[in-house]
């Protein structure tokens, strides 16, 4: 077995063909998750795993990230994280402060850079690419949860919005949601956590296939093929038409609503004739619009002004038939905004 990218379940039959049952496997997450405990070996001396099974779990050193550094928005009170790889990699992880008083979720990244290059977004600038592994995505989680829970407050949810395009690391992703969910490990609930993706129509159809119970985001950008193109270039591959599809196929057998975040750009995509392509494409497929501000760190788009959010606001209740809700996006001032994740700062 290797423990650096295990399911739940996967550990289940490992621990079931060692004659072991589901208490040992409680154990073991628990060790892991409540204390911090990483180590095989201390696995066995905390938590009174049988050596047996302690013995069998090879002894590979799982991947700690390094915490670089740690900054919070004097505006907002967002937090960012930045972790370093065993290689020295950097990624980053928000610390949102949610309404609820004491209450965060955390905005978790999956890859280091990403390769959808989105034109307003600093993680596809990143030169550095590849995938987390799930032990890496977890680790976030416990430090985090850690941090949070030392400031007297504590994790009710979490969010693949960080750096990355979750589907692009589809299995290591839902192996840490699924860790993060288990009740003798992250136990934050399933409706708790948000997978996004800027569009990729086969992962959204596995995701819908395999049942999973977690909420689905979908980045949207524009209404039209050719606004999206030039915002999100995986366009090209799926038109817009057919994601929406797609998240119209998962919102019926899941019997949710899916997320279509839509990033606002002053003079580009929040127009009437943009209100109306929204309204035309989503129909009365089950969707809640969000709608984000761009922070663009290049300087490249600017948000919308005040006048035309809210003429588009305005014209979205005629023409979208949808919830339409405003998220704000923190953390600017310490560019721990969405889109602008790189590393740095
Ligand atoms: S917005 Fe998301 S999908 Fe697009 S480049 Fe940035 S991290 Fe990747």
């Amino acid at each position: 077995m290797d423990p650096r990218n295990i399911r739940p379940s996967e550990l289940e039959d490992w621990a079931a063909a060692r004659d072991c049952d589901a208490t040992v496997v409680r154990k073991l997450l628990s060790a892991i998750f409540r204390r911090g405990v990483l180590e095989p070996g201390r696995w066995m001396a905390e938590s009174q795993i049988p050596r047996r099974l302690a013995e069998s779990i090879a002894p590979l050193p799982l991947p700690r990230l390094t915490l670089d550094g740690s900054v919070v928005s004097p505006q907002d009170g967002f937090q960012k994280l930045r972790f370093r790889t065993g290689e020295g990699l950097a990624l980053e992880t928000v610390l949102i402060p949610l309404h609820k008083p004491g209450a965060v979720s955390l905005c978790l990244s999956s890859q280091i850079g990403c390769a959808m290059g989105c034109t307003f977004c600093a993680t596809a600038r990143m030169t550095t690419r590849r995938n987390l592994q799930t032990w890496e995505i977890i680790d976030q989680f416990l430090q985090a949860r850690d941090l949070v829970q030392s400031q007297g407050r504590r994790v009710t949810g979490a969010v693949f919005m960080g750096m990355g395009e979750p589907f692009l690391n589809y299995d290591n992703v839902l192996a840490a949601a699924d860790l993060m969910r288990c009740s003798s490990a992250g136990s934050v609930a399933a409706k708790a956590i948000t997978v996004s993706t800027v569009g990729l129509v086969p992962e959204i159809d596995r995701y819908t296939r395999e049942g999973h119970r977690y909420r689905l985001a979908i980045s949207l950008g524009a209404a039209t093929d050719a606004k999206r193109k030039e915002l999100v270039p995986v366009a090209s591959r799926w038109p817009v038409a057919e994601v929406v599809a797609a998240a119209r196929r998962h919102a019926l057998a899941r019997r949710c609503r899916v997320t279509l975040a839509y990033v606002c750009i002053g003079g580009v995509n929040v127009g009437e004739d943009d209100a109306r392509a929204l309204g035309e494409l989503i129909g009365d497929t089950p969707v809640r619009v969000d709608l984000i501000e761009v922070t663009d760190p290049t300087g490249r788009y600017a948000p919308p002004t005040a006048e035309e959010l809210q003429g588009f606001r305005d014209a979205l209740t005629r023409h979208v038939g949808q919830p339409i809700v405003r998220r704000y996006s923190g953390g600017k001032d310490i560019q721990a905004a969405c889109g602008t994740l790189a590393g740095v700062g």
